[in-house]
């Protein structure tokens, strides 16, 4: 959502808005690297918020994405790693100021950085509410903006019906969640693993809706 609202003073480059809003979800694929790491009985220390959340991965993205744009002759490709730098840069700033702890913003260098160590106890709350419930929320929130600039711009209306689907998916599973929170239940493998459906699904569907973004 804060890739999509980038629109604004990017201009309308091709591929650009699309590298954003991908760009904006891509760092916390590295929970799959978690996943995998979990289910193999292997460690998961170093793997969440550390290379994908770094400067690092910034320019690796921009840099790669521009010499694929000098192969291929296509200044799109170069657009695209623009807006990847760009909307992994905003993800990690997000997370810097709203997350309950820090990323390796300097990985492979120093430690983690951000505003928090941990929430104050007074937010304990807002910890379970980030871990367990708030990501199916605005994913949820995501597709539907998704789909209200389809509606507005005429495009991808032969996908509506499964964005639906899936908007619902997502705030069905907040609701569930919700519930099961307020009930004192925490369910952190079944969240998890329903959290990693969700956000490879967004990334898909951005993908599948490039017109809408290309039009907006
Ligand atoms: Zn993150």
């Amino acid at each position: 959502m804060v890739g999509m609202a980038t629109r604004k003073w990017t201009g309308a480059r091709e591929w650009l808005l699309l590298g954003t809003v991908l760009g904006s979800v891509t760092p916390d694929l590295d929970n799959l690297a978690v996943a995998v790491a979990t289910l193999t009985g292997g460690a998961t220390e170093g793997l969440h918020r550390t290379v994908t959340h770094s400067l690092l991965f910034v320019e690796a993205a921009i840099i790669v994405f521009y010499v694929i744009g000098m192969v291929k002759k296509d200044a799109r490709w170069k657009n695209l790693g623009y807006g990847l730098g760009l909307g992994i840069l905003l993800h990690i700033l997000v997370d810097m100021v709203l997350w309950f702890n820090g990323v390796y913003l300097l990985w492979p260098m120093g430690g983690e950085i951000g505003l928090w160590k941990e929430y104050p106890a007074g937010l304990a709350w807002l910890y379970d509410f980030n871990e367990q419930a708030a990501e199916f929320l605005f994913f949820g929130i995501f597709l539907w903006a998704l789909g209200s600039w389809a509606r507005k711009f005429g495009t991808d209306g032969e996908f509506l019906g499964k964005l639906r689907f899936w908007m619902w998916f997502e705030f069905a599973l907040f609701a569930i969640f919700f519930v099961l929170l307020l009930l004192g239940k925490k369910f952190a493998i079944v969240s998890g693993g329903l959290y990693l459906v969700s956000i490879l699904m967004v990334f898909f569907v951005t993908i599948r809706m490039r017109k809408t973004l290309e039009a907006a």
